[in-house]
Parts: C-alpha cells; sequence; structure tokens
C-alpha cells in the first residue's frame, strides 16, 4: 500500500499523506468534534483524517481537489451518512457560504493542507466568520514563528497578523516519518481559536498591508521603513506618528507589542 501512495502521489498537489493513526487521531482530538456540528476538511487525501472526524458523529465536508482521490473516499465513506466529499478546490471555497448553504452558522475547521498554501490558507482564517477552531497542519518552522510571542525576536508579519484575531497555540509536533511519501521537513499542528482583541483592526485587508510594509526590512528602525524618503517631511511624519501613537518608531517592527500595533496602525491611518 505505501509503495503505491508512493507511486501516485503528487508532487505538484503537496500530497503528503499521514500514516501513523495516532498522530491522525491526536489531530482531530484537538478539534473536538461533537455529534452534529459542522467541520470543514481540506484536502483529506486518504482519509487519514476524515475517518477519525466521521467516528466523532460530527457533520464532515471534506474538500479534495483530486479527481481520484475524491472519487476513492466518495466510495470509502459511501456508507457514512455524516460525510460530505466535495471535489473542489478549497481556494474557491467561503466557508460562510457553505455553512450557510447547510443550514448552519458556526463551524470547524481541519486540515493537513499541502505546505504550499499554508500562508494563503493561514492568512484567511482571521475572516471565517462562523468558525470557532481550526486546527491546521504546518512545516515546524512556520508554526514556530507563528506562535512566537509579539514583540520577540523569531516573530514575523504572519504572527502578529494571526494574533491580533486569534489565539493561536502549537498542540503537536509531527515528524516527517509520519507521513509517505516522506516530506523534507518535520511538522507541526496548530489551533487557532478567535479571540475578540480589544483595539485589533476592523480593516483586516488593509491592516495585513500595513504589517507587511512594516515587516519588509525588519532589520530597520521602523521610521526608515515606514517613512522612506529621506526628507523632512518623512521626520516630520515619523514624529507626528511617534506622538499620535505612543510607539517609539525607533524600534524594528519584530520589538513591538500587541497594543502597539494596534494604537500604531490606527494613528496611521488618522494621518492618512
Ligand atoms: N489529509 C490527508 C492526510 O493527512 O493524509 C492528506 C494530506 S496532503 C498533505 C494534502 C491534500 O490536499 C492532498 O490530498 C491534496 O490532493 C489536497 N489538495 C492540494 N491542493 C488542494 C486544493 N487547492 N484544494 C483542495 N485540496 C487540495
Amino acid at each position: 500500500m505505501a509503495d503505491n501512495m508512493h507511486r501516485r502521489a503528487k508532487k505538484s498537489l503537496g500530497q503528503n499523506y499521514l500514516v501513523t493513526d495516532a498522530v491522525a487521531e491526536r489531530i482531530v482530538e484537538a478539534l473536538s468534534p461533537e455529534q452534529g456540528e459542522l467541520i470543514f476538511e481540506i484536502g483529506p487525501g486518504r482519509g487519514a483524517l476524515t475517518s477519525h472526524l466521521s467516528a466523532s458523529g460530527a457533520d464532515v465536508v471534506a474538500f479534495e481537489i483530486d479527481k481520484v482521490l475524491a472519487e476513492e473516499l466518495k466510495r470509502e465513506f459511501r456508507d457514512n451518512g455524516n460525510i460530505e466529499i466535495v471535489r473542489e478546490d478549497i481556494l474557491k471555497i467561503d466557508f460562510d457560504r457553505e455553512a450557510e448553504k447547510r443550514g448552519k452558522k458556526k463551524y470547524k475547521i481541519i486540515g493537513n493542507i499541502p505546505y504550499m498554501l499554508s500562508s494563503t490558507i493561514l492568512l484567511g482564517i482571521p475572516g471565517w466568520d462562523g468558525s470557532t477552531r481550526t486546527v491546521i497542519m504546518v512545516q515546524k518552522e512556520v508554526a514556530e514563528r507563528i506562535v512566537t510571542p509579539v514583540g520577540e525576536r523569531n516573530c514575523g508579519l504572519l504572527t502578529v497578523f494571526l494574533q491580533s484575531y486569534l489565539n493561536v497555540e502549537k498542540v503537536l509536533k509531527v515528524v516527517a516519518g509520519s507521513f509517505c511519501p516522506r516530506p523534507g521537513v518535520d511538522s507541526a499542528v496548530l489551533r487557532f481559536i478567535p479571540f475578540r482583541k480589544e483595539g485589533a483592526p476592523a480593516d483586516r485587508m488593509l491592516y495585513f498591508a500595513f504589517l507587511k510594509k512594516a515587516f519588509s526590512m525588519r532589520r530597520k528602525k521602523l521610521r526608515n521603513v515606514l517613512f522612506r524618503e529621506d526628507t523632512a517631511a518623512k521626520r516630520e511624519g515619523a514624529e507626528r506618528l511617534e506622538i499620535l501613537s505612543g510607539v517609539d518608531m525607533s524600534k524594528r517592527a519584530e520589538n513591538l507589542k500587541l497594543d502597539d500595533w494596534f494604537n500604531l496602525f490606527s494613528s496611521y491611518v488618522e494621518m492618512g
């Protein structure tokens, strides 16, 4: 069976299948699936997580882009009334709309996702309004960066953006040997729970664009990153922003706390 998995796995779709069942079980446990609740699975592959989800009695909708896999999964789960397999590209899916179609407002999301989709999918999480909990596997280094406390050295754009809207925790490390074919890197499973943080910007897109700019030269002082030309207007702009926001503009992006980011962003927007 492992040989078969190897031969057919498509690298372009990030097809590394989880083959250690105890790990699959622990990942699903991290989601705490409950009878009757709606769960969306991203990239079910050969059903490693899907079968544990099915056993929980939750209503599972699993989106798989690969036609052959989707057909196989449909056959495998045809007698499980609580499993719906949809052949679709996850990037085309609006989870809130999918939930509404099924008469639900709230849902959970789970996925051992292809690494090349990690950033795109992670960035979408704060915008999934009905999501109550998300459990996603990513490359170990990406996971470590995301859970780094905001204001510490390893923190980056994704760290600040995600932690502005969600509580994030690393629940499990998964070694490369748990997959077939074996990937070149280890993985980790993250759990995201929405959390309304005082002062978090309502305009997430604009906030993200601002953070992207601020982190574009992470070793430089913020005043030089946010106001690039060396002119009197720049110096004045940086000074005004410092007074308005109360944030020291000689700091670097990685040194700011969450409240600093919220203040800096709202003052930056206010300045126009
Ligand atoms: N969840 C399975 C497991 O743990 O063994 C499979 C994991 S594998 C890393 C990723 C899966 O996502 C593959 O089955 C792949 O075909 C699927 N996939 C890749 N791109 C996708 C996309 N854009 N939309 C939906 N599924 C996708």
